[in-house]
């Protein structure tokens, strides 16, 4: 069924509480958590509950859930005072572009200067 946990995902089982993560912020259809090898004082990941491998399939399936993944964003920033020096919203697709963990995830990073472009 699409959206199902896959037993071999990583952040399925952070989802389930099956692995520890530093939540920051919960929703009905998302959870946050801190990087566990943050790159900017604030590093937080936002994941739907639901698996998709990456946030364009995550949109097209439930789009009302990416959007959640957005909002929970802001509010990550606005929780970690980065929205108003500006923060960034990463969604690294595909392994060329860096994406290691095949859950869709959005990082937000602030807390510090960012340069553009990014590398
Ligand atoms: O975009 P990408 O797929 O590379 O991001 C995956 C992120 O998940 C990495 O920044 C990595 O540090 C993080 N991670 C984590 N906790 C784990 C495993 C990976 O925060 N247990």
């Amino acid at each position: 069924m699409a959206g199902a946990p896959q037993p071999d995902c990583l952040f399925c089982k952070i989802v389930s509480k099956d692995i520890p993560a530093t939540i920051v912020r919960e929703s009905a259809t998302t959870v946050a958590f801190r990087d566990i090898n943050p790159q900017a004082p604030t590093h937080v990941l936002v994941i739907p509950k639901a698996h998709y491998p990456d946030a364009a399939s995550l949109a097209a399936a439930e789009p009302q859930v990416a959007a959640d993944v957005l909002r929970e964003a802001g509010e990550v920033a606005a929780d970690e005072q980065v929205d108003g020096t500006g923060y960034r919203i990463i969604l690294n697709t595909g392994s060329g572009a860096g994406q290691t963990v095949f859950h869709a995830h959005a990082h937000v990073l602030g807390g510090r200067g960012l340069e553009w472009p990014p590398g």
